[in-house]
């Protein structure tokens, strides 16, 4: 990585660090397809158990994690309710609706990021031959680096029980939500009848993510992966780095999270900023400014080697490879845009 460069655009810009390449050199490998890369079952098995699933399953990415989820749950005609900003909606170029003809019913987030019960239940339809079925309540923990309450997930899965609907979490940053509330993983994820885990943004490895549920539940997950797919081979070398980052690289997203905290007190001040934000925030940083679209402001950032994705608001993201350092400069360099306007 280029070290003049603050690169806050993402978590998946994290790199392997020596110990993980040697963890990926060094792992057990075998054909998956043929269900014998021992590595990848040892990720799958080690992973469900911290997450209180019975098993599960490796992916090349979230995007596909959470399509065999949805594509799992729901037949073509039936539908998932789904936040209006979440992955699964939003930035999975409507595979749902593409490839499994399963219509999206999306709602407006509240502003701690939770889509309000009371919209949920109006959306929910009747057993009416003119609508699609509502088959499935689709949420994201963390979303938009907010924590989700656990206490809302409960009354959200007791909703779905009283309507017969399944419950899936798209939990791509699962453990930054466990380790923010303090709990095990197991309390965030085991409310769910699935959760799909990123291993790729803040716990660092290349790719992969894993896609937990019941027996059965996996059991058809696996040939809707082969269908997209995402059977693949010798994959103990990816299973060894996420195995690599769940041993390793877990309760130190608590450093993302001190130092994303660091940087929206650093910017409270600054006239013209809105720093948006809460207490259950994690390793995210929305800014606006407040005048204009943006666009001005990210142009001065890159110029001066901040970089961050989003325009208004931006969003800027904390990972392993920045710094309590990285983090002043960055908050100068913000600054200094609202300084010289
Ligand atoms: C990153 C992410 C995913 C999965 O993305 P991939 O790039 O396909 O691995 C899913 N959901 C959320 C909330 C994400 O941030």
């Amino acid at each position: 990585m280029d070290s003049n460069i603050i690169d806050l655009r993402s978590d998946t810009v994290t790199l392997p660090d020596d110990a993980m390449r040697e963890a990926m050199a060094s792992s057990p490998i075998g054909d998956d397809v043929y269900e014998e890369d021992p590595t990848a079952k040892s990720l799958e098995r080690t992973l469900s158990q911290m997450a209180g699933h019975e098993t599960g399953l490796f992916f090349p990415t979230g995007t596909q994690s959470n399509l065999v989820a949805l594509l799992t749950h729901c037949q073509r005609g039936e539908e998932y309710i789904v936040g209006q900003e979440a992955h699964t909606y939003k930035y999975e170029a409507g595979g749902a609706a593409v490839l499994g003809s399963i219509q999206p019913q999306p709602i407006e987030l509240d502003a701690d990021g939770t889509m309000p019960l009371a919209k949920i239940k109006k959306a929910i339809k009747a057993d009416d031959f003119h609508f699609a079925r509502t088959r499935l309540l689709a949420l994201e923990n963390t979303t938009a680096g907010k924590i989700i309450p656990l206490s809302y997930v409960a009354e959200a899965k007791e909703l779905t029980r009283q309507h017969g609907m399944r419950f899936h979490l798209d939990g791509a940053r699962a453990f930054n939500a466990a380790v923010g509330l303090g709990v095990s993983l197991e309390k965030v994820t085991q409310p769910f009848d699935s959760v799909s885990i990123c291993l790729s943004k803040g716990l660092g490895a290349p790719v992969g993510s894993v896609l937990l549920g019941n027996e059965e539940f996996i059991h058809q997950a696996k040939r809707w992966r082969k269908m997209v797919g995402g059977g693949m081979r010798q994959i103990g070398m990816l299973a060894g780095a996420g195995l690599y980052a769940i041993e390793n690289n877990v309760d130190r997203l608590l450093e993302d999270h001190k130092l994303a905290a660091q940087l929206a007190e650093r910017l409270l001040d600054v006239d013209g900023l809105i720093v948006h934000g809460n207490q259950s925030n994690t390793n995210m940083v929305y800014l606006s400014a407040s005048d204009d679209d943006g666009a001005a402001f990210h142009q001065w950032c890159a110029e001066r080697g901040l970089k961050f994705g989003g325009r208004n608001p931006a969003r800027l993201v904390i990972h392993r490879h920045i710094t309590e350092a990285d983090i002043v400069q960055a908050a100068d360099i913000i600054r200094s845009y609202f300084e010289n306007k």
